[in-house]
Protein backbone atom coordinates (compact mmCIF):
# COMPACT_ATOMS: atom_id res chain seq x y z
CA UNK A 1 0.00 0.00 0.00
CA UNK A 2 1.31 3.52 -0.71
CA UNK A 3 1.61 5.87 2.03
CA UNK A 4 0.20 9.88 1.88
CA UNK A 5 3.73 11.24 1.93
CA UNK A 6 2.34 14.02 4.22
CA UNK A 7 -0.18 11.76 6.37
CA UNK A 8 -0.27 13.34 9.73
CA UNK A 9 0.72 11.82 12.86
CA UNK A 10 -1.52 10.96 15.25
CA UNK A 11 -0.73 11.08 19.53
CA UNK A 12 -2.76 9.76 21.72
CA UNK A 13 -3.73 12.50 24.24
CA UNK A 14 -6.87 11.00 26.32
CA UNK A 15 -7.98 7.67 27.75
CA UNK A 16 -11.93 8.21 29.04
CA UNK A 17 -13.47 4.86 30.50
CA UNK A 18 -16.89 4.53 28.95
CA UNK A 19 -18.87 1.39 30.96
CA UNK A 20 -16.78 -1.55 30.11
CA UNK A 21 -14.92 0.05 27.26
CA UNK A 22 -11.73 2.66 27.56
CA UNK A 23 -12.07 5.25 24.32
CA UNK A 24 -8.97 6.20 23.18
CA UNK A 25 -8.54 9.85 21.88
CA UNK A 26 -6.36 9.75 19.16
CA UNK A 27 -5.16 13.32 17.79
CA UNK A 28 -3.31 14.84 14.38
CA UNK A 29 -2.80 17.87 13.50
CA UNK A 30 -2.84 18.28 9.72
CA UNK A 31 -1.88 21.10 7.92
CA UNK A 32 -4.23 20.58 5.09
CA UNK A 33 -7.24 21.55 7.63
CA UNK A 34 -7.84 25.64 7.79
CA UNK A 35 -10.31 26.13 10.26
CA UNK A 36 -12.36 23.28 11.50
CA UNK A 37 -11.47 19.94 12.66
CA UNK A 38 -12.42 16.61 11.56
CA UNK A 39 -13.21 13.42 13.62
CA UNK A 40 -14.20 9.50 13.45
CA UNK A 41 -15.04 6.73 15.80
CA UNK A 42 -13.52 3.26 14.98
CA UNK A 43 -14.53 0.77 17.75
CA UNK A 44 -13.23 2.95 20.81
CA UNK A 45 -10.97 4.68 19.51
CA UNK A 46 -12.22 8.91 18.14
CA UNK A 47 -9.72 10.13 15.71
CA UNK A 48 -9.55 13.66 15.45
CA UNK A 49 -7.49 15.50 12.83
CA UNK A 50 -6.96 19.88 13.71
CA UNK A 51 -5.79 22.13 12.00
CA UNK A 52 -1.96 22.59 12.53
CA UNK A 53 -2.34 25.68 14.35
CA UNK A 54 -4.72 24.85 16.85
CA UNK A 55 -4.12 26.38 20.67
CA UNK A 56 -4.39 23.92 23.65
CA UNK A 57 -6.93 25.49 24.87
CA UNK A 58 -8.83 25.39 21.98
CA UNK A 59 -7.89 21.90 21.36
CA UNK A 60 -8.98 20.74 25.15
CA UNK A 61 -12.48 22.42 24.62
CA UNK A 62 -13.22 20.72 21.21
CA UNK A 63 -12.13 16.83 22.86
CA UNK A 64 -14.41 17.56 25.58
CA UNK A 65 -17.25 18.03 23.12
CA UNK A 66 -15.95 15.50 21.04
CA UNK A 67 -15.88 12.98 23.60
CA UNK A 68 -19.52 14.45 25.48
CA UNK A 69 -21.00 13.75 22.25
CA UNK A 70 -19.36 10.05 21.87
CA UNK A 71 -20.31 9.04 25.40
CA UNK A 72 -23.93 10.26 25.24
CA UNK A 73 -24.43 8.60 22.21
CA UNK A 74 -22.92 4.89 23.56
CA UNK A 75 -24.31 5.07 26.62
CA UNK A 76 -27.87 5.54 24.42
CA UNK A 77 -26.85 2.84 22.42
CA UNK A 78 -26.11 0.62 25.65
CA UNK A 79 -29.76 1.11 26.99
CA UNK A 80 -31.58 0.17 23.94
CA UNK A 81 -29.18 -3.00 23.57
CA UNK A 82 -30.84 -6.08 22.94
CA UNK A 83 -29.01 -9.47 25.30
CA UNK A 84 -30.47 -12.18 22.66
CA UNK A 85 -29.39 -10.66 19.91
CA UNK A 86 -25.66 -9.99 21.21
CA UNK A 87 -25.50 -13.88 21.89
CA UNK A 88 -26.48 -14.72 18.86
CA UNK A 89 -24.11 -12.06 17.20
CA UNK A 90 -21.17 -13.29 19.32
CA UNK A 91 -22.05 -17.31 18.49
CA UNK A 92 -22.09 -15.95 15.09
CA UNK A 93 -18.72 -14.46 15.55
CA UNK A 94 -16.81 -17.20 17.29
CA UNK A 95 -18.06 -20.17 14.54
CA UNK A 96 -17.35 -18.25 11.78
CA UNK A 97 -15.10 -15.23 12.08
CA UNK A 98 -12.43 -16.17 14.51
CA UNK A 99 -13.67 -13.88 16.81
CA UNK A 100 -12.15 -11.50 15.46
CA UNK A 101 -14.99 -8.61 14.96
CA UNK A 102 -16.06 -5.98 17.19
CA UNK A 103 -19.13 -3.93 17.22
CA UNK A 104 -20.65 -2.24 20.59
CA UNK A 105 -24.35 -2.84 20.43
CA UNK A 106 -26.52 -5.15 18.85
CA UNK A 107 -30.46 -4.19 18.60
CA UNK A 108 -33.89 -5.29 16.98
CA UNK A 109 -35.24 -1.87 15.67
CA UNK A 110 -39.30 -1.27 14.61
CA UNK A 111 -38.70 2.18 12.64
CA UNK A 112 -36.85 0.73 9.45
CA UNK A 113 -39.11 1.23 6.76
CA UNK A 114 -36.91 -0.30 3.97
CA UNK A 115 -33.51 -1.84 5.42
CA UNK A 116 -33.31 -5.29 7.03
CA UNK A 117 -30.26 -4.60 9.34
CA UNK A 118 -27.60 -1.56 9.22
CA UNK A 119 -24.15 -1.13 10.63
CA UNK A 120 -22.68 2.75 11.33
CA UNK A 121 -19.20 3.51 10.64
CA UNK A 122 -17.75 6.17 11.70
CA UNK A 123 -19.64 8.63 13.80
CA UNK A 124 -20.81 9.20 17.28
CA UNK A 125 -22.68 5.41 16.59
CA UNK A 126 -19.73 3.70 15.09
CA UNK A 127 -20.11 -0.17 15.65
CA UNK A 128 -24.11 -0.01 16.86
CA UNK A 129 -25.76 -2.56 14.52
CA UNK A 130 -29.66 -2.63 13.88
CA UNK A 131 -31.57 -5.19 12.70
CA UNK A 132 -35.11 -4.77 11.71
CA UNK A 133 -37.79 -6.00 13.91
CA UNK A 134 -39.93 -6.95 10.76
CA UNK A 135 -37.51 -9.89 10.31
CA UNK A 136 -37.70 -11.42 13.41
CA UNK A 137 -40.03 -14.17 12.54
CA UNK A 138 -38.07 -15.17 9.20
CA UNK A 139 -36.12 -18.35 9.11
CA UNK A 140 -33.21 -18.68 11.38
CA UNK A 141 -30.99 -19.31 8.74
CA UNK A 142 -32.06 -16.13 7.07
CA UNK A 143 -31.84 -13.79 10.56
CA UNK A 144 -28.42 -15.16 11.13
CA UNK A 145 -27.25 -13.93 7.60
CA UNK A 146 -28.43 -10.63 8.11
CA UNK A 147 -26.92 -9.93 11.39
CA UNK A 148 -23.67 -12.13 9.84
CA UNK A 149 -23.86 -9.27 7.10
CA UNK A 150 -24.03 -6.35 9.55
CA UNK A 151 -20.95 -7.86 11.22
CA UNK A 152 -19.01 -8.25 8.22
CA UNK A 153 -19.04 -4.57 7.74
CA UNK A 154 -17.25 -3.68 10.52
CA UNK A 155 -13.96 -5.49 8.60
CA UNK A 156 -15.49 -4.11 5.70
CA UNK A 157 -17.82 -1.38 5.24
CA UNK A 158 -18.54 -1.30 1.68
CA UNK A 159 -19.94 -4.46 -0.84
CA UNK A 160 -16.39 -4.80 -2.27
CA UNK A 161 -15.50 -8.12 -3.56
CA UNK A 162 -13.50 -8.72 -0.46
CA UNK A 163 -16.60 -8.59 1.86
CA UNK A 164 -18.31 -10.71 0.11
CA UNK A 165 -15.24 -13.41 0.15
CA UNK A 166 -15.57 -12.44 3.75
CA UNK A 167 -19.03 -13.00 4.51
CA UNK A 168 -18.82 -16.44 3.13
CA UNK A 169 -17.55 -17.76 6.05
CA UNK A 170 -21.45 -18.15 7.20
CA UNK A 171 -22.42 -21.01 5.42
CA UNK A 172 -25.35 -20.25 4.45
CA UNK A 173 -24.80 -17.18 2.50
CA UNK A 174 -25.85 -18.08 -0.96
CA UNK A 175 -29.16 -19.47 0.13
CA UNK A 176 -29.91 -16.67 2.57
CA UNK A 177 -29.29 -14.04 -0.36
CA UNK A 178 -31.23 -16.28 -2.06
CA UNK A 179 -34.35 -15.32 -0.23
CA UNK A 180 -33.58 -11.72 0.40
CA UNK A 181 -33.10 -11.50 -3.66
CA UNK A 182 -36.78 -13.24 -3.99
CA UNK A 183 -38.03 -10.43 -1.40
CA UNK A 184 -36.60 -7.79 -2.70
CA UNK A 185 -37.51 -8.54 -6.42
CA UNK A 186 -40.88 -9.30 -4.98
CA UNK A 187 -41.48 -5.55 -3.81
CA UNK A 188 -39.28 -4.39 -7.30
CA UNK A 189 -36.13 -2.87 -4.79
CA UNK A 190 -32.23 -3.71 -5.33
CA UNK A 191 -31.17 -6.23 -2.68
CA UNK A 192 -28.16 -4.46 -2.17
CA UNK A 193 -29.88 -1.66 -0.87
CA UNK A 194 -31.83 -3.75 1.31
CA UNK A 195 -28.87 -4.69 3.72
ZN1 LIG B 1 -24.32 -4.61 3.44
Amino acid sequence: MKRKPDKPQAQVMRRVPDGPYTLTVEVARDRRLRTSARWTLHGETIRVRVPARVRSDQLEKLLDDIVARVLKQRSRSRQRHDGDLEQRASQLNRAYFDGELRWHTIRWVGNMTKRLGSCTYGGTTDGDIRISSRISDWPAYVVDYVIAHELAHRQFPNHSPDFWDYLARYPHTERARGFIDGFAYAQGDDPDSLI
